[in-house]
């Protein structure tokens, strides 16, 4: 069953869906009623690179408020954020999801940090999801927490 979190800038709820069921991308906050936006998985594992369906950025493109530009394809995105010293969830490679158990609790460590400023950016920005992940997974976080070396990602 599909287990997202719903953050109106201020509060994190968890909703519990049916498999088969229509996931809203936004609903009112259960807490205040204010306007919680669906929030992504922060480490996802997905088939194809983040991003990247069909039809999502339409033929006019996607103005994407946190970067302050336009996009047509993830590609494109990622070399503004790369322009901006910010990073992708891409960049992180598939080892960062798949990491060994030995691993596992430094790593889940770090999510939990990585979640925590996810969420306190989410705030600074009045809920803007894609502004808070690029601040939260920046190039130097990134190599802070030895995800992202000098000659790319660590395999680990
Ligand atoms: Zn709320």
């Amino acid at each position: 069953m599909p287990l997202f979190d719903y953050c109106c800038g201020r509060h994190t709820t968890e909703e519990l869906f049916f498999p088969n069921e229509q996931i809203p991308e936004e609903k009112p906050c259960s807490t205040c009623g204010g306007r919680a936006i669906r929030m992504l998985p922060v480490v996802a594992k997905t088939p194809g690179r983040w991003g990247d369906q069909t039809g999502k950025y339409g033929v006019n493109g996607f103005f994407d408020r946190g970067l302050g530009a336009t996009y047509y394809n993830s590609m494109e995105k990622e070399k503004l954020m790369d322009a901006k010293g910010l990073t992708t969830l891409s960049s992180f490679g598939d080892d960062y999801v798949d990491d060994s158990l030995d691993k596992q609790t430094e790593s889940d460590l770090r999510h939990e940090r990585n979640i925590k400023t996810f969420k306190a950016k989410m705030a600074d920005s009045g809920g803007d999801a894609g502004k808070a992940i690029a601040e939260t997974f920046t190039l130097s976080e990134m190599r802070k927490q030895g995800t992202l070396t000098d000659t790319g990602v660590n395999d680990g």
